[in-house]
C-alpha cells in the first residue's frame, strides 16, 4: 500500500455552468499554480465540461474526476465518478440512487448551507438522514467565504465518525479559488482517490488566503450571478444554486 498522500479539489465549477473559467484555463491553472493531483469538475446539472476535461487529461500533469452538482428537490448533491448526466429535479434519495446505479460516489456538498440538503438548521435531522440516505461522502469543508459557519457545523457533526468519507472542496467559480478547500487521499490517481474514499481514510483541509479569496468573490460576484441567471434558464434547477 502506497504511503504517498495527495490533494484533490472535488468541487470546481467551469463556464459550462456558473463558473468564469474555461476547462483548459482551469487545467492549466491547476498544473502551473497548485499542488493538486486530482480535480473534479462539478458543474450544475451538466457533465459536459467534466467530460471535456477528462478528454484533455493526458495533456496535463493531473487527473480528472467527472462530476456533477445536481439540483434536487431539497438541495444540492454531487455525483463523482459519473459516466452519464443525471437530471435535476429528483428527490435527494432518487438522485443518490441514480449516482450509485452508475457506480458513482454521492457526496453531499455544503450540507448545512441554505442550498445544502440538511438546510441551515438541519443538524437535528442529520442523524436520521444518515440512515435513510446512502451517500458515501460529506463535504465537511467548502471554501465559499460565507459558509464559514456551515463548515463549522459540518465539521462538528462529522467528528462523531459516521462511516462516511470526509471530503473537502473549494466550490471554486474563479481560478483563484481552486484548491482553497481540498481532500487529502492516499496515492495520487483518481483510482487511488476512489479507493481512499471507499476506505473512509480521506480528510478535508483548507488552504491559505481565505480573505483574499473572499474579496475576489465580492469583486466577481455580479459576473457570476449573471452567468448563474443564464445557467438557471438553461438547466431549470429546483432551487437557487450556491
Ligand atoms: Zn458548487
Ligand atoms: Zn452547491
Amino acid at each position: 500500500m502506497t504511503d504517498t498522500w495527495s490533494k484533490a479539489d472535488l468541487h470546481i465549477h467551469s463556464d459550462f455552468s456558473d463558473g468564469l473559467a474555461t476547462i483548459p484555463e482551469i487545467m492549466q491553472h491547476v498544473q502551473d499554480n497548485t499542488d493538486l493531483s486530482v480535480i473534479a469538475i462539478t458543474d450544475h446539472n451538466t457533465i459536459e465540461g467534466a467530460l471535456l476535461a477528462k478528454s484533455l487529461e493526458h495533456e496535463y500533469d493531473l487527473e480528472v474526476v467527472v462530476g456533477e452538482e445536481i439540483s434536487t428537490k431539497s438541495g444540492h448533491v454531487i455525483g463523482l465518478f459519473l459516466e452519464e448526466h443525471i437530471p435535476a429535479g429528483m428527490t435527494v434519495a432518487e438522485t443518490i440512487a441514480a449516482i450509485s446505479e452508475q457506480g458513482g460516489v454521492a457526496m453531499i456538498p455544503h450540507p448545512f448551507s441554505a442550498q445544502g440538503v440538511f438546510g441551515p438548521f438541519g443538524v437535528k435531522g442529520f442523524g436520521a438522514a444518515l440512515n435513510e440516505l446512502a451517500f458515501q461522502a460529506l463535504e465537511v469543508y467548502n471554501s465559499m467565504p460565507f459558509l464559514v459557519f456551515a463548515n463549522r457545523v459540518a465539521a462538528k457533526v462529522f467528528a462523531g465518525g459516521q462511516g462516511i468519507a470526509a471530503t473537502g472542496g473549494s466550490d471554486a467559480h474563479v481560478l483563484q479559488g481552486i484548491g482553497k478547500g481540498y481532500t487529502v487521499f492516499r496515492g495520487s490517481t483518481t483510482a487511488n482517490l476512489r479507493s481512499s474514499i471507499d476506505a473512509l481514510e480521506t480528510r478535508a483541509e483548507t488552504g491559505k488566503g481565505g480573505l483574499a479569496i473572499a474579496l475576489r468573490y465580492a469583486y466577481t460576484f455580479p459576473r457570476i450571478r449573471r452567468q448563474r441567471e443564464w445557467n438557471r434558464a438553461v438547466c431549470k434547477p429546483q432551487r437557487v444554486s450556491a
